[in-house]
């Protein structure tokens, strides 16, 4: 029982306002820390929006796979949307041997077109 009074006194003993204070000081560094956890996630976010805006703006970022629209991308010194436009004569072979070239060139990288090329080879063999 003693103990527990003793221990309840020195408590008391505290001086009014103290601890408050102390509260006070505490919560101000918090802040503080917050907001330049904050500003640097803002920073590190901002930065990485622009990195992957300039990849995108370079074309070192690939066509997404899945996506519903395909823009065109220049693979083989053709465009995916020059590559669909020859894709007829492409399979049946009636394009220009540089064409062709380019078009194999293109199919190697990009997996839209070789995708559709595909597609178009077997419907061809089909009809055949
Ligand atoms: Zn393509």
């Amino acid at each position: 029982m003693n103990s527990h009074q003793s221990a309840n006194d020195q408590w008391a003993q505290c001086p009014e306002g103290q601890f408050s204070q102390l509260a006070k000081s505490l919560r101000r560094q918090t802040q503080r820390r917050r907001f330049l956890t904050i500003s640097a996630t803002a920073a590190a976010g901002s930065l990485a929006g622009i990195g992957l805006w300039s990849l995108v703006q370079t074309g070192k970022l690939g066509p997404f796979p899945g996506a519903g629209s395909v823009p065109s991308y220049d693979y083989g010194g053709i465009t995916c949307e020059a590559v669909k436009q020859n894709m007829g004569q492409y399979i049946s072979l009636q394009c220009a041997p540089e064409m062709i070239a380019r078009i194999d060139a293109h199919i190697e990288q990009c997996l839209s077109c070789r995708h559709l090329i595909d597609l178009a080879k077997r419907q061809q063999e089909i009809k055949a």
